[in-house]
């Protein structure tokens, strides 16, 4: 068969059924289409697609190409619209079958329903997507699974199977004839119009994209400094690359397969044998299922203020505070700490999410959609279903039964930067105050705080006095 192979967020060769399945094609064009549209400024004020992330993207899919040129093949990279540009390629190179993966996305899965329209009757073949289940390992219909997490893991961990993900082929069918002509250049990011992000020393996510990249964090989280047998203790950090396992950007866009991870994992565990740690990875990663299966469930709702709750609990208001948030400037040391550090290198850690996101919706009373939008243009690891789900689920609007989770930002930092380390790296013009103040700078007189250009809390929230230094 003369074959194209669709590329999505799955740039990988690993463990990729629909590559499996393209093997024994007599002629097979690997393409990737990039969609511009995805830097425009969309519904709530963001891009779609930022810098950290475009740049992310682009190391990944050179990864790809070369990957696909040692063994025979290329990487054809368009911009446009997958609509009409695949149906184009099919015809030009008389190709007589489509391969990709299934999406679980409503604006992607629209995009492969508008592609199988237009091919007329050239058939586009869906092979599993990046989740750790497929449909037919669930124990019941997608409809009837629990909508709570415990639940949920509870059920599935039951039906636990051994992943066998398949290796990367060693050869690839050769392109249909013609087909290198079109091969070209990628766009460099300031053709993108997005400019060149700095290198920041103190990022903590100092890795590069692509399957190469992913491969070796995967062998050294699990099989070299085997920071994986301690990630239960180390997971709150919010310092360097070894407190968390980083694997996120690289699932995000599928430069890594979630089933190699926990194919690995089982290895490990038999190798060295299962702890705390390990498990609760597992956990993890059972999280990311649980939202994928949420996302393909509920679709669109998800995205809705009043998310999947049929009351809107959550605020809609937006005013300043909203782009005070998104500058690490709203004198919340923590907050705007772990602002900056998205803003400045894409990545922010799983505590520091969860206290900037409580933040912005709890505290300042914002509407938690721009706040998700805000990370899906900046975040490395941005994924639909696990930013928008963990959102909705901080917002009270998720599959949680309870109402909102609220955290108390100061006792936060106390508990999680007790020596004010963290904000110290982020937040410069507090460096020089006594590191009892760095977390409650808001406590100087109006002359000091001015003098340090940072910004004054509006008020002190009450429950916040516990966690006051005892001076004041
Ligand atoms: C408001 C908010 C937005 C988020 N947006 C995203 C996002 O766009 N993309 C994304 O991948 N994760 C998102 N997360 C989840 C989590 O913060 C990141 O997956 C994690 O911080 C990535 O770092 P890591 O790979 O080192 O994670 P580790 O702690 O090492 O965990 C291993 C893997 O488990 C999965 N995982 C861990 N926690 C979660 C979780 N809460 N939900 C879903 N999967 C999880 C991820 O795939 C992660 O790579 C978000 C969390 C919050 C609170």
């Amino acid at each position: 068969m003369r074959t194209l192979l669709w590329f999505k967020q799955d740039l990988r060769l690993d463990d990729h059924p629909a590559l499996q399945a393209a093997l024994s094609a007599e002629r097979l064009l690997p393409v990737f289409v990039f969609d511009p549209q995805q830097l425009q400024i969309g519904e709530f004020g963001s891009r779609r697609l930022g810098v950290h992330r475009a740049r992310f993207l682009l190391e990944s899919l050179t990864a790809l190409d070369g990957a696909l040129r040692q063994r025979g093949s290329h990487l054809l990279v368009l911009p446009g619209a997958a609509e009409q540009l695949i149906p184009r390629l099919v015809n030009q190179f008389n190709l007589q079958q489509v391969l990709t993966l299934e999406e679980i996305a409503p604006q992607e899965r629209a995009q492969l329903a508008r592609v199988r329209r237009q091919l007329a009757g050239v058939p586009l073949q869906q092979a599993p997507g990046n989740n750790l289940l497929q449909a037919e390992d669930l124990p019941c219909p997608v409809e009837q699974l629990p909508q709570v997490y415990s639940q949920f893991r509870n059920l599935v961990e039951e039906r636990l199977q051994v992943f066998q993900p398949r290796p990367a082929p060693e050869r690839l069918p050769p392109l249909p004839d013609g087909a290198a002509a079109l091969l070209q250049a990628l766009p460099t990011l300031s053709q993108l119009g997005l400019g060149e992000p700095l290198s920041v020393p103190s990022s903590a996510f100092p890795f590069s994209g692509g399957e190469a990249a992913a491969q070796a964090r995967l062998r050294d989280y699990l099989w070299n400094s085997q920071g994986v047998r301690q990630y239960k203790e180390t997971r709150n950090g919010m310092i360097g690359s070894e407190y968390s396992s980083k694997f996120s950007p690289w699932l995000a866009n599928g430069s890594l397969s979630a089933r190699r991870v926990a194919a690995e994992l089982r290895r490990h565990e038999a190798q060295f044998g299962r702890n705390d740690s390990t498990h609760w990875l597992w956990l993890e990663l059972l999280w990311r299922d649980f939202f994928r299966w949420t996302l393909l469930r509920h679709g669109s709702a998800l995205f809705k203020a009043g998310g999947l709750k049929a009351t809107e609990h959550a605020p809609q208001q937006l005013d300043q505070r909203f782009a005070q948030w998104c500058q690490g400037r709203t004198g919340m040391p923590l907050v705007d700490a772990n602002m900056r550090e998205l803003a400045a290198t894409g990545f922010m850690s799983s505590r520091g999410r969860q206290v900037v996101a409580s933040y912005l919706i709890n505290d300042l009373q914002q509407d938690w959609r721009f706040g998700a939008a805000w990370f899906e243009e900046h975040l490395i690891d941005y994924d639909p279903a696990s930013n928008w789900g963990n959102w909705a689920y901080l917002a009270g609007v998720g599959c949680d039964p309870r109402h909102k989770r609220t955290f108390n930002a100061l006792r936060q930092a106390r508990e999680y930067d007790p020596d004010a380390a963290y904000v110290s790296l982020w937040l410069p013009e507090l460096r020089h105050l006594p590191p009892h103040l760095r977390h409650t700078p808001f406590l100087l007189a109006p002359a000091q705080l001015e003098a340090l250009n940072y910004p004054r809390l509006e008020r002190i929230p009450e429950t916040w006095k516990p966690y006051l230094p005892h001076a004041a």
